[in-house]
C-alpha cells in the first residue's frame, strides 16, 4: 500500500467493465466523482462506484482519456522502482528477441503495450530517443530518462515529444537532450540488410520508422530485377532494401526534400545510388503523372502516413487509401507486385483488405494476397489493449 493516501476517483456504476478486462484507459465520461485534487500526471486510485479498488492510474485532466492505468495491483506503489521494473521488463524482452545487437536499432518501449502508457522509446545504436505522449509519463520524465540511460547503456537520451497526442494531454512539444552526451548529426545504424544514417534531432518522429524494419526485408524478397516504385519513401528504406536484393532500379517519391536528401546519402552508403531516382512531390499527383506517362513497375510500395487519426476521419481516410491503391495498382505491370500498408489503427486489417479489394475491382485487375504483414516483435500488442495493433500490410500479385 502506498504510504500516503492518493486521490480517489470513483467511477460511475457499471463503468468498471473495461478495467475488469484490464484495458488501461478510463474516459472522462466514466468518472462519477473525485476525492482530493489531483494535478496533471498525478497518481490516483481508481475505485468502483461501491468503493472497491480497481486500479492505480495517472490522471490527465485535459484529456478525454482521463486516466491511464499503471497497475491493477493494489499493493504496488508507483515510484522510481516501479517504473524501472517496467523498463527492465521491456528491454529484457527485446534482448531475448536478439534485437539489441551493437549498432542495431529497435523500439525498446511501446507505450501501453509495455505497461508504460504514453511512453515511446527507440534505440539507435548508442543513442536512445523518447517521446512522453501522456501526462503520467511526462510527470516522471526525469526518473524515466535516468533509468533509461542506465539500463540501456546509451551515451545519451534525447527527447522528441512533438506528437499531436501531447496537445490532447494539455502538454507542449518538448525537444532536446535529457541525459548524457548530445547526439552526433547522424547516427549510423545497421538494419537487417542495409545501413542507415538516422538524424534523431531533425528526422520525422524519433528519426526513423522502425516498425517497417523487417517488412522491408520481406518486400525486398520480391524485388529481384524489378523496377521499384517506393511511394511515401521517407529516407528510402524500402527502395534501398529492394536494390540491395537485386532490384534493377528504384524511384522514390516523398514530399519532404530533407527525407529525399537523406535517402540520397543512404543510397550512396549502401552502394545503390546509381540505380535511384528521386522525385520530390505529392504521391497522389506523382502517381497520376506516372500513369499518364504509361510507366509500369514490377514492384510498387505504398507506405502512406496515418490517414485516419480518429473515428470521424474513417470515411475520408478510407477514400484516401482507396484512391492511392487504385492508382498504385494501375502502375504495376501484369504479374508484378504491390506491397501496400496502412498504419491507421482505426482501419483494421479486414477493412483495409476490403478497401484494397475495391480498388482492384475499379482498376480491373485480378489481385491475389501472397503475404500479410504487420508490426514487428519490438512493437508488441498487449492482448488487453488491441488499440496497440496499428500496422498492416498486404503483399499482392497483380495480374
Ligand atoms: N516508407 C518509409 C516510411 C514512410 S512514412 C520508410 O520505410 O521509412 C510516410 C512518409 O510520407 C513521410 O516521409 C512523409 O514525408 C511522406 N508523405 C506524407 N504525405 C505525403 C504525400 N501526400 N506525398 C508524398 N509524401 C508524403
Amino acid at each position: 500500500m502506498p504510504r500516503v493516501q492518493l486521490p480517489s476517483v470513483y467511477l460511475k456504476r457499471g463503468r468498471e467493465k473495461s478495467l475488469l478486462r484490464r484495458h488501461p484507459w478510463i474516459f472522462s465520461g466514466a468518472v462519477e466523482r473525485i476525492e482530493g485534487s489531483p494535478a496533471s500526471g498525478d497518481t490516483v486510485d481508481v475505485l468502483k462506484y461501491s468503493g472497491e479498488f480497481l486500479a492505480r492510474a495517472a490522471y490527465s485532466p485535459a484529456s478525454q482519456i482521463r486516466m491511464r492505468v499503471w497497475t491493477f495491483d493494489e499493493s504496488e506503489a508507483i515510484d522510481a522502482a516501479f517504473l524501472r521494473g517496467r523498463l527492465e521488463r521491456a528491454i529484457e524482452s527485446r534482448r531475448q528477441l536478439g534485437m539489441l545487437a551493437p549498432g542495431a536499432a529497435c523500439r525498446l518501449v511501446f507505450a501501453e503495450s509495455d505497461g508504460l502508457p504514453g511512453l515511446i522509446v527507440d534505440r539507435y545504436a548508442d543513442f536512445v530517443v523518447c517521446q512522453f505522449l501522456a501526462a503520467g509519463v511526462d510527470a516522471w520524465r526525469s526518473v524515466l530518462a535516468d533509468a533509461l540511460f542506465e539500463l540501456s547503456g546509451a551515451t545519451g537520451v534525447y527527447e522528441r515529444s512533438e506528437s499531436g497526442l501531447r496537445r490532447k494531454e494539455g502538454l507542449k512539444s518538448q525537444h532536446g537532450l535529457l541525459v548524457g552526451s548530445p547526439p552526433p548529426a547522424v547516427i549510423e545504424v545497421e538494419a537487417p540488410t542495409t545501413r542507415h544514417f538516422v538524424d534523431i534531432v531533425h528526422g520525422q518522429k524519433t528519426g526513423a520508422y522502425l516498425d517497417q524494419q523487417w517488412n522491408r526485408v520481406r518486400v525486398a524478397g520480391y524485388a529481384r530485377d524489378a523496377a521499384v516504385l517506393d511511394a511515401f519513401s521517407y529516407t528510402g528504406g524500402f527502395a534501398i532494401a529492394c536494390l540491395r536484393a537485386g532490384a534493377a532500379s528504384a524511384e522514390l517519391i516523398d514530399t519532404s526534400a530533407d527525407a529525399l536528401a537523406a535517402a540520397q546519402r543512404e543510397a550512396e552508403s549502401n552502394g545503390v545510388a546509381d540505380r535511384c531516382h528521386f522525385s520530390p512531390g505529392n504521391v497522389f499527383d506523382e502517381l497520376r503523372a506516372l500513369r499518364e506517362a504509361r510507366r509500369q513497375f514490377g514492384l510498387v510500395v505504398l507506405d502512406p502516413p496515418k490517414f485516419v487519426h480518429s473515428a470521424d476521419q474513417l470515411h475520408a481516410g478510407s477514400r484516401g487509401y482507396k484512391d492511392v491503391n487504385l492508382t498504385g495498382l494501375q502502375l504495376v505491370r501484369p504479374g508484378g507486385i504491390l506491397a501496400t500498408f496502412s498504419c491507421s489503427g482505426h482501419v483494421d486489417s479486414a477493412l483495409f483488405q476490403k478497401i484494397v479489394a475495391g480498388a482492384a475491382v475499379d482498376a480491373g485487375r485480378h489481385v491475389q494476397i501472397l503475404e500479410r504483414l504487420s508490426q514487428p516483435a519490438d512493437h508488441p500488442v498487449a492482448l488487453e489493449f488491441p488499440e496497440g495493433e496499428y500496422l498492416k500490410g498486404l503483399v499482392l500479385r497483380v495480374h
